[in-house]
């Protein structure tokens, strides 16, 4: 039987990570892991119970007590954050902002390392983040960087959020992805970075099944010389 790997995909936001990561693990039967989505999930469950984004100490407490859920409906994942359907809520504009601040928080990121760890206790499993093939699994057997212009990036979260129905310009969109990807570069703990072995797919002229090939046949690569 062949062996169950880890495989780390990272990047800036909506460079395709989640949607590349979601395909091939589906394709693979391994377990998809969005680990934004637990740092949009501290973010939206601190907004609510009243604790404000720059709270370290109670925001990690909040972090070691969730309890995530991580389900399908059809090809979209849904989050449950203690029982609660959050996969709507934690999509929102205000819930990026919110994640991108709290996860620069030392206390929330070790909050959230253990559990994202024993999430791929067993192998099979691709993982999305910021810091995964850097900091949450340093030894993981396939390790992708996804990356692509500035331009092109905020083009696909402006299309995404037209979508979802709301109205917001694309200038706003691309000045709100240039202020992540600059806390996420700079903050001093798990910064973005692309780890050393890892391996930089540039997203910007190509379509998602593209990637989604390279990513497969680098694993399958990965797979036999392991
Ligand atoms: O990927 P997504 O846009 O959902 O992530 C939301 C925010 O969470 C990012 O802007 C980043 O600041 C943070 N994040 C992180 N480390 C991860 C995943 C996400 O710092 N592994």
């Amino acid at each position: 039987m062949a062996r169950r790997l880890t495989i780390a995909i990272d990047g800036p936001g909506s460079a395709g990570k989640g949607t590349v990561a979601r395909s091939v693990a589906r394709e693979l039967g391994y377990q998809y892991v969005d680990t934004g989505a637990m740092y949009r999930g501290v973010a939206v469950c601190a907004a609510s119970q009243g604790v404000p984004w720059t709270d370290e100490r109670a925001l990690a407490g909040l972090a070691s007590n969730l309890r995530f859920g991580f389900g399908w409906d059809g090809d979209n994942l849904t989050v449950e954050i203690d029982g609660e359907d959050v996969t709507k809520s934690i999509r929102s504009e205000e819930a990026g902002k919110g994640a991108s601040r709290v996860s620069a928080l030392v206390g929330v990121r070790q909050a959230l390392l253990g559990l994202q760890r024993s999430l791929a206790e067993q192998g099979g499993v691709v993982m999305d983040g910021r810091d995964i093939g850097t900091v949450v699994f340093p030894d993981a057997e396939v390790k992708v960087y996804l990356d692509a212009d500035l331009d092109e990036r905020a083009r696909r979260r402006h299309d995404e959020i037209v979508r979802r129905g709301d109205v917001v310009s694309f200038e706003r969109v691309k000045q709100d992805l240039a202020e992540r990807d600059n806390r996420d570069l700079t903050r001093k703990n798990a910064p973005l970075m692309v780890a050393d072995d890892a391996v930089v797919l540039d997203t910007t002229s190509l379509t998602i099944r593209q990637v989604v090939e390279r990513v497969l046949s680098l694993i399958d690569t990965r797979s036999s010389t392991n």
